[in-house]
């Protein structure tokens, strides 16, 4: 019951966001053009951030009942981090974020599913931004260690517990209530996350500590055959095109 409040919590937010600044817009009461462009600009991220809400939550039943499919597929993973973050662009620079991509040059193609590993990389960087304090500085790190693909992502938050370390990545599990009181969250952001480094054949793991920030590394295998030959025939057929996330996440049925 805790995990639907807070969903339903969540999912209220921005809904809320929306409505009130298309009820103004519709109202005519903006007249300047540049506080109207704005306005759409903020309907428009909260829509995105509905949509990554509701794909987490769709996926997460997935998983619960074996359904989650991955396709892999050649990808070029310079763009797929920076789509990824330039979701974020907006909300970052709104709330006074220091951002800090480094993207190692000639990055190799990666056999990885785009919309999984971007849907991680997304609650990565949410998470970063929602469990930082006063420090608000974010890294975005690409590179190959050790003949994997490492994706990072550091901020200067709140940290983490060492012996919280392993239990964040269980579902509906959120650190004591006096630290992430006040933040929306559901629990399954880093459940998910998990997910997709093992169904690549990878892993994530956290280095942090309280008062001085965290760092995941999302850690995917260069090459390999990774994913059962034909489970990824049907994620793929369910994919809409990249940049529609609202029908990504509808289900396999539909
Ligand atoms: P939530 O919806 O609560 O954010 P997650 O599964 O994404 O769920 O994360 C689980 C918990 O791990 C969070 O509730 C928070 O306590 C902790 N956590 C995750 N990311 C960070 C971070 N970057 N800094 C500090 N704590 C974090």
């Amino acid at each position: 019951s805790d995990f639907v409040a807070n969903v339903s919590h969540d999912l209220k937010t921005p809904l809320s966001v929306i409505r009130m600044f298309g009820e103004t817009l519709d109202m005519g009461r903006v007249t300047d053009e540049t506080r109207r462009q704005e306005y759409y600009r903020v309907i428009t991220r909260e829509s995105e951030r509905l949509s990554r809400l509701i794909d987490n939550v769709l996926d997460f039943s997935r998983i619960e009942s074996g359904r989650r499919t991955y396709a892999r597929l050649p990808t070029a993973v310079e763009p797929l981090v920076r789509e990824t973050l330039e979701a974020f662009e907006y909300p970052l620079a709104q709330q006074g974020f220091k951002v800090e991509t480094r993207i190692a040059p000639d990055l190799p193609e990666v056999g990885l599913d785009a919309d999984a590993v971007g849907q991680a990389l997304a609650n990565l960087i949410d998470n970063a931004m929602k469990y930082s304090g006063d420090t608000k500085a974010i890294a975005i790190e690409a590179a190959v260690v050790d003949g994997r693909l490492a994706l990072t992502v550091a901020d200067q938050g709140i940290g983490i517990p060492a012996a919280e370390h392993a239990r964040i990545f269980e579902k509906f599990y959120r650190v004591g209530r006096s630290e992430t009181q006040g933040r929306r969250g559901s629990g399954v952001g880093l459940a998910l996350v998990r997910h997709v480094a093992e169904a690549h054949r990878g892993r994530v793991t956290v280095e942090s500590r309280p008062g001085e920030g965290s760092r995941f590394t999302l850690w995917l295998p260069l090459a390999g055959h990774a994913l059962d030959p034909g489970r990824g025939r049907r994620a793929r057929d369910r994919a809409g095109p990249r940049g529609q996330p609202a029908l990504r996440g509808l289900p396999d049925r539909l």
